[in-house]
């Protein structure tokens, strides 16, 4: 059945969304605005509930969907603190910074998803169009013909279904509607393991974020709303082991053995030490008929970059524009869905080719040790791999051979200087 096959069926709503999180909240607030009738629909009861797993670092890319939400003020309010950040290397720090008389550099914010979930999903539930039913689990699909017509949900009432022209998964990587469509991930093996944990009377240097590329290893530590900093740590796996025997004991001394290490021992921890053993990398299919996936359910990306909430939000967005009227029965969704299908490998499917890569926990290849070397020395790459850590650039203008190029003269430069430095100090 096509969806203009099924454009006579009677439905309860134009969408229905499988999970209020950041990319359930954020489409449906989109998808309300553009005048379709959503049911956002939530497993946990709890109107506070939020995802523990994460350490909310929102890259820039993020900033335009938070300001179309108009989230902006009321983060902003919250204490949410700009995502600054510099990156420890073996070649010293790389510290993007604004050039001089130049605009600042782009940015969006550390806040911890205490604040960030319910202030979104309180929006979603405040939008004309917005049903937000909350202890709704998706059990089940309505399918007719090969298409998806709706879910089936548990209720205290009991079950029941809700029917809908397109069915959002935007319920995380195990997405329900994923498994129930039959919509398989593809897998990437993730070589790190990863803990976290919140502080309080932790200060970073500068004030900023700081990342630690210890090569496989990598640590990085946020400051965020309500003065308090997460830290994370991502070993090797090969570390597991040893580090399982004593998780406390270990994860205080990765942190102590840092360079510039954050002065944990006066600092207050404020939250269990918890974290992820197994955490392949997930890239699902966009689309299938009547469905679409946005969120970590279309694409889990490495945590250690700190891409997945904003890839929710913008991918919400994507979906909203492709939709927003084909949603309402005006227009061919097949073929908006296709739309959000493209723009969606358009814009990720590079970023999580090479974070798949990196996954591998190896050592830096030959241009990532042209690139961040280059940027550890000379600003300008530092702001280029800004805009690309930021996720405003993809791997084709990050690495463009005019980049390239610039980071190949800086080397040359540093090993020139470096040389001429060495044969003065022979001749004294
Ligand atoms: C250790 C770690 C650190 C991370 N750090 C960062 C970081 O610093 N910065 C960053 O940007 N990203 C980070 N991420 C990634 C980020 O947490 C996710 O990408 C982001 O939460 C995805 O948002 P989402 O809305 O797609 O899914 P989720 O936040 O997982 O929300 C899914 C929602 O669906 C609901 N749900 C699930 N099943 C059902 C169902 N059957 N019916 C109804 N509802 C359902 C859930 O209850 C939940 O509310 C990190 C991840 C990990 C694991």
């Amino acid at each position: 059945m096509t969806e203009s096959e099924s454009a006579g069926y009677d439905y309860d709503y134009d969408v229905v969304i499988s999970g209020a999180g950041l990319a359930g909240s954020a489409a449906a607030i989109l998808l309300a605005r553009r005048g379709v009738r959503v049911a956002l629909l939530e497993r946990r009861s709890d109107p506070e509930a939020y995802k523990a797993l994460c350490t909310h670092s929102l890259q820039a890319s993020a900033y335009p969907v938070l300001d179309e939400l108009g989230l902006v003020p009321a983060l902003e309010k919250a204490g949410a603190v700009r995502s600054e950040a510099r990156w420890y290397t073996r070649w010293g720090w790389i510290e993007p910074r604004a050039a001089p008389g130049g605009p600042e550099l782009p940015y969006a914010y550390n806040v911890r998803r205490s604040t960030l979930d319910p202030l979104i999903r309180s929006r979603a539930a405040q939008t004309p169009g917005v049903d937000l039913l909350l202890g709704h689990p998706v059990i089940g699909l309505v399918r007719e013909a090969g298409r998806t017509t709706g879910v089936r949900v548990s209720t205290a009432q009991g079950e029941r279904e809700i029917r809908a022209r397109l069915v959002v998964g935007a319920d995380g990587k195990d997405s329900a509607v994923a498994k129930f469509a039959g919509v398989p991930a593809r897998l990437y093996e993730n070589a790190r393991f990863g803990y976290l944990a919140q502080f309080r009377n932790l200060p970073l240097s500068g004030g900023v974020g700081q990342t630690w590329f210890l090569e496989p290893d990598m640590a990085y530590a946020f400051p965020n709303d309500g003065g308090v900093t997460v830290l994370a740590v991502l070993p090797d796996k090969k570390r597991l082991p040893a580090f399982r025997e004593d998780l406390e004991g270990s994860f205080l001394d990765f942190v102590r053995a840092l360079p510039e290490a954050p002065p944990i021992d006066s600092a207050e921890r404020v939250s269990k030490i918890t974290g992820t053993v197994n955490y392949p990398l997930h890239s699902r299919r966009p689309t299938a008929p009547g469905v679409a996936f946005i969120g970590d359910a279309a694409l889990t990306g490495d945590p250690l970059w700190g891409v997945g909430c904003g890839w929710a939000l913008q991918s919400a967005r994507w979906l909203a524009e492709a939709v927003g009227s084909s949603a309402t029965g005006q227009g061919d969704l097949d073929r908006s869905l296709a739309v959000y299908a493209r723009r969606h490998r358009r814009e990720l499917s590079g970023h999580q080719y090479l974070g798949a890569d990196f996954a591998k926990a190896r050592p830096f290849n030959p241009v990532e040790r042209l690139m961040f070397s280059a940027a550890a020395r000379d600003e300008s790459v530092a702001r280029h791999m800004h805009l690309f850590a930021s996720r405003l650039i993809g791997p084709l203008r990050f690495l463009n051979p005019v980049a390239l190029a610039r980071a190949s003269a800086v080397n040359l430069r540093h090993r020139g200087a470096a040389l001429s430095k060495g044969q003065r100090n022979q001749a004294v």
